[in-house]
């Protein structure tokens, strides 16, 4: 038997979790191997796992080629700009979305070679004492071992029991991201941010989209005022969003899905040509462990760590979609540069309160830090500052001068609680309020600091003012 190769560093699972603390550990000197099972739709490896594949840039890319189409007929006339008959290349804009992603998935395979990361090819198990057995996708296997092991297995779409994923007719982040012609009706279950952002491109191209949310309170895990207004927004787009509507039939016939949902006035029915299902993701941590390893599962399968990403296994770590915590492809990054520097013996850090969310529908959504109800159930005392993208000169000349920036900061010390917004550019917009939190500052030191006119920054400064009721350019 020839010699098990030896690692100060496997890696399994190849998403931005994963192939980020891979980087980061060779950049720390450390030999590192990173196992990763993703198969792309050419049948080859590709690197990236479910953010570059299947999730965050391919939904940019068809939310971007979309946002194009649709400004067409809705925002160029208002500029003057007069387009006949439009026609979208369905064919085209997948392509398109393709290119990307083989650029990008290909990019980390030129980083794991710039990096001398190894990489191996199939589905990885922890065995007792840190080794690894790879089973190649043709069967073979092999086993390495290493002085330490980070698991960033990630996660899948959850399937509903009663509509089970077909990959035609009813489908999953992929398949909506993969559909051959704009369909006429396009169902959706589940208003999230999944749901949201891929129910938008098809109705951008034209399907008559409805969204049924089993939840009373739409987007309730944003703050209350910024969902009412998205709400609001995506209704004038023609998103038809029932909330308190809960899937519980799914049947295909021929062509179509006829649905079943229940809400307060009882049972309804829907027929759709596609049904996309996103009800959430499941960690996945199928096959990933052999029985007596030791490292534990929570309630929702999540592998249990503690706050340094320690399994409490020696030497075994676990990031990302994997463990507890926002699933969010920056969230898994951050656990991985962190894990790598610990094993390294540096300081790593990760602070989950100033996670950064964004949802990248039209308008854009994004948070950092506690909601206005999360503060009053806390029963913490707070100011709060808004300012609407109304009055902001840049965005009245984008023509996009909808939403709002809401700012919460403590009543007695001024320090920023928490920072919500929809409108245009916010998923940009957020990242000074992260660095503000991060650094503990107040609203007072946004409101001090000089922000460019004109610039859609300029909502958070009068955000910031309007705490202290000083904002300029509204009434307080
Ligand atoms: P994953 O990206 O899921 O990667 C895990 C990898 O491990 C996969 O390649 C998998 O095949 C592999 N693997 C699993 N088990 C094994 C094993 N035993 N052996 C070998 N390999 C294994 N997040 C954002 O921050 N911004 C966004 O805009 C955004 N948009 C999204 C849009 C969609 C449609 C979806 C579905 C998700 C989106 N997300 C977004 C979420 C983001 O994709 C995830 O949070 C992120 O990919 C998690 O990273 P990860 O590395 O933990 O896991
Ligand atoms: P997210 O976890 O952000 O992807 O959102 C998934 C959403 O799907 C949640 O808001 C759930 O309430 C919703 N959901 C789950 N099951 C159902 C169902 N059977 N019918 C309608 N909505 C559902």
């Amino acid at each position: 038997m020839s010699e098990q190769q030896k690692f100060d560093v496997i890696v399994i699972g190849a998403g931005p979790a994963g192939y980020v603390a891979a980087i980061r550990a060779a950049q720390l000197g450390l030999k590192t191997a990173c196992v990763d099972a993703f198969v792309g739709k050419d049948g080859k490896q590709a690197l990236g796992g479910t953010c570059l594949n299947v999730g965050c840039i391919p939904s940019k890319a068809l939310l971007d080629s979309s946002r194009q189409f649709w400004n067409i007929a809705h925002n160029f006339p208002v500029h003057g700009i007069s387009v006949e008959n439009p026609k979208i290349d369905v064919a085209a804009f997948i392509a398109r979305k393709d290119k990307i992603v083989k650029q990008f998935t290909g990019g980390i395979g030129q980083l794991f070679k710039a990096n001398k990361i190894m990489p191996f090819f199939g589905k990885g198990k922890l065995l007792k004492g840190n080794s690894v057995e790879i089973t190649g996708h043709d069967g073979d296997k092999q086993t390495i071992s290493a002085t330490n092991v980070i698991l960033a297995s990630g996660s899948v779409p959850i399937e509903l029991p009663f509509a089970k994923f077909d990959g035609k007719t009813i489908i999953d982040n992929a398949g909506a991201l993969d559909i051959g012609a704009v369909p006429k009706r396009l169902g959706v279950i589940g208003a999230g941010v999944i749901g949201l952002e891929l129910g938008s491109v098809w109705r951008r191209l034209g399907s008559e989209v409805t969204i049924l949310e089993a939840l009373p309170d739409f987007l309730s895990v944003a703050d209350a005022d910024i969902a009412k207004i998205a709400a609001k927004e995506f209704a004038k787009q023609g998103l038809d969003i029932k909330t308190g509507a809960k899937l519980t039939k799914a049947e295909v016939k021929g062509e179509e899905v006829h649905l079943t949902y229940e809400d307060k006035d009882g049972a309804h029915d829907l027929v759709v040509d596609k049904l996309l299902v996103a009800v959430g993701r499941r960690a996945y941590t199928d096959g990933l462990l052999a029985e007596d390893t030791g490292v534990k599962l929570d309630e929702r399968g999540r592998i249990v760590v503690d706050e340094h990403n320690h399994t409490g296994v020696d030497g075994v770590w676990a990031i990302g979609d994997a463990v507890r915590g926002p699933m969010l492809a920056h969230k898994g990054s951050e656990e991985g540069v962190a894990v790598a520097e610990w094993i390294a013996g540096k300081a790593g850090h990760v602070n989950l309160d100033t996670v950064p969310y964004v949802i990248y529908t039209e308008p854009e959504i994004s948070w950092v830090g506690k909601t206005e109800k999360q503060l009053k159930d806390e029963g913490v005392p707070y100011k709060v500052g808004t300012f609407p993208f109304a009055a902001i000169g840049r965005a009245v000349a984008m023509n996009e001068a909808v939403g709002q920036v809401k700012m919460l900061a403590h009543a007695e010390t001024d320090r920023i609680l928490g920072v919500h917004m929809v409108g245009p550019g916010v998923s940009e917009l957020i990242a000074e309020c992260v660095v503000a939190m991060e650094f503990k500052g107040s609203s007072e030191d946004l409101a001090r600091i000089v922000h460019a006119h004109p610039t859609l920054s300029e909502a958070v400064h009068e955000a910031a003012l309007s705490v202290d009721k000083r904002a300029i350019h509204k009434g307080n």
